[in-house]
């Protein structure tokens, strides 16, 4: 059997390495990748290499950021005394097309899953804690409707109370088992609005 010269193969190879890409999607990626000019696909190996080498983590709020604190963090005109905590950086992106939330952000990079073996020390909670200055009297937990999410949410309901910080859960208008950033706007912005406290 006839297959692709080696640096193909390779470039399949690493496409099928990315997230919800399969063999197939692979290869139809890096056919395409071959049929490009040759100056767009060095800015795009560029795009690539730019991005991992000059991205980091805010050290406020764990946002990816090309300057530390982030843009939002360091924003005058944000609320400060509310912070909203969510799983990925990506929830914040879908958080800001709603245009309602005007306060901080905080990026735990992943939920607390007993069966998945990841615990509170697993994702970035601990510099949560450390947040709680006084300042910030509402934190609203948008970690996803799932069990991961919900398990997540209880877990910095119980560490936060004593600290006489009011904890609210974002509304269930988003399907359970769903993602924040599946959610439109207006259902985003309902479940904002509808927040519990917990
Ligand atoms: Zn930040």
């Amino acid at each position: 059997m006839e297959s692709y010269p080696v640096s193909i193969e390779k470039l399949i190879e690493e496409f099928a390495k990315l997230p919800s890409v399969g063999y197939k999607t692979a290869q139809r990626l890096t056919l395409h990748i071959l049929n490009l000019p040759k100056e767009e696909v060095e800015a795009f190996a560029e795009a690539l290499v730019k991005a991992r080498g000059t991205i980091k983590y805010c050290k406020v709020c764990g946002n990816y950021t090309d300057t530390d604190p982030c843009a939002i963090c360091r924003n005058p005109n944000r609320d400060k005394s509310i912070v909203c905590v969510v799983e990925q950086p990506k929830d914040i992106m879908s958080l800001e097309k709603v245009r309602e939330f005007n306060g901080l952000y905080h990026v735990l990079h992943g939920n607390i899953s007993p069966m998945a073996g990841r615990g509170p020390n697993d994702i970035n909670l601990k510099s949560l804690i450390t947040r709680m200055n006084g300042e910030v009297k509402e934190v609203i937990v948008a970690t996803n409707p799932n069990i991961e999410g919900e398990a997540t949410a209880m877990y910095i309901s119980k560490i936060l109370k004593p600290l006489e910080v009011k904890v609210t859960r974002i509304a269930h208008g988003i399907p359970v088992g769903g993602d924040l950033d599946y959610a439109d706007e207006v259902t985003l912005s309902k479940a904002l609005e509808g927040r519990r406290e917990i």
